[in-house]
């Protein structure tokens, strides 16, 4: 029929958009923050006031931006989407925000990468919907003052710690996200594999969300690797079988732990005797970025308990030992 014909000529990025919830009560999970929104976004609504500004934090891939589309499309406003290091000079945001219409919303990613002179620009427009901008530092410095329309910032990070602290202060309210439940996972799987219409059993969508990492973005994209299996294997119904031995043959474990997790987690144990080890000992030994590690595998980590972080450094848990498949007897020691 003619949808299944239209999905089939989508590209990638066109499935991403479909994959897009468009609307707060579309959006799986994060309860306590679609409360929020939904009576900030009222509230706003109904003094015709443009929406305060809202800092979104969390792990890559939690749905940072999803969100902030949503709220965009909630108010009835348009959005502009750029990232702290996309802009390097102040003109960059002056650029953007000239463009803004009454009520808009700019979505800055990784707001915590913005240099810090741009910041400071960035002040007076959250606060008095005003750009000073110097002309001519060296010689006379004179500044010319650009007035703006209201409009919402929506800033996202995954380091909070990293944001300053008249940066911070700035926003009316902060928002964090937390991973998502294995139930909710298996909502969203659920919503992917209807989306692309494929037939998936109900044990193969518990698999796909246990083995997920808590976050939606790798829920998607282990769907795809197992969806192209079961293209071949099956005609495209994603079996139980089918997804286990994809994510085997992916190198994701029943915990949803990777190559990486457990380069990391070996690292702690057998490099460090468990540690404690700080971050960039540990980076250098695997061959990582500190920043990566700290965003990207730690976080869940953290969160599941393989590891805990002391004052002296990062700790392998009992739990770390025994996924590795090592006698634990640190604590037998301390
Ligand atoms: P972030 O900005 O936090 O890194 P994101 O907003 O870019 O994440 P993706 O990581 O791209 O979001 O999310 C992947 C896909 O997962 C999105 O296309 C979206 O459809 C879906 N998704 C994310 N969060 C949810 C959710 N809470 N409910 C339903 N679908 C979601």
């Amino acid at each position: 029929d003619e949808n299944i014909s239209v999905i089939r000529d989508l590209s990638k990025e066109d499935d991403e958009l479909l994959l897009r919830p468009q609307k707060l009560n579309q959006y799986i999970g994060q309860a306590n923050i679609k409360e929020m929104l939904s009576i900030y976004i009222q509230a706003a609504l109904k003094r015709n006031e443009s929406l305060d500004h809202i800092l979104l934090y969390g792990a890559p891939g939690l749905g940072k931006t999803t969100l902030a589309q949503i709220i965009a499309n909630e108010l009835g406003v348009n959005i502009k989407i750029t990232s702290g290091p996309a802009i390097e000079k102040t003109g960059d945001l002056a650029a953007l925000l000239t463009t803004l219409k009454h009520g808009d919303v700019l979505f800055i990613d990784e707001i915590h990468r913005l240099p810090r002179f741009v910041e400071e620009v960035l002040y007076s427009a959250m606060e008095d919907y005003v750009l000073d901008i110097v002309l001519d530092k060296d010689r006379d410095s004179r500044s010319i003052r650009i007035e703006l329309p209201p409009f919402t910032l929506i800033g996202a990070t995954t380091r909070f710690g990293d944001l300053s602290h008249p940066l911070r202060d700035r926003f009316g309210a902060t928002l964090r996200l937390s991973y998502y439940t294995q139930e909710e996972l298996a909502q969203i799987v659920s919503r992917t594999a209807n989306v692309y219409q494929n037939d998936i059993e109900e044990e193969a969508v518990k698999e796909l969300a246990k083995r997920s990492r808590g976050t939606p973005r790798i829920a998607n994209r282990l769907f795809r690797r197992v969806r192209d299996f079961a293209e071949i294997m099956s005609d495209g119904v994603i079996t139980h079988d089918i997804t286990n031995l994809a994510l085997t043959k992916l190198g994701i474990d029943s915990r949803g732990l990777d190559h990486s997790d457990y380069l990391y987690l070996k690292g702690i144990v057998e490099r460090f005797n468990g540690g404690p080890v700080g971050l960039e000992s540990i980076a250098s030994t695997i061959g990582e970025e500190p920043g990566t590690i700290e965003d990207v595998f730690e976080p869940y980590l953290l969160q599941e308990g393989y590891i805990k972080r002391t004052p002296r450094g990062r700790v392998a848990t009992e739990l770390a030992y025994s996924v590795l498949g090592k006698k634990y007897y640190k604590g037998l020691l301390d």
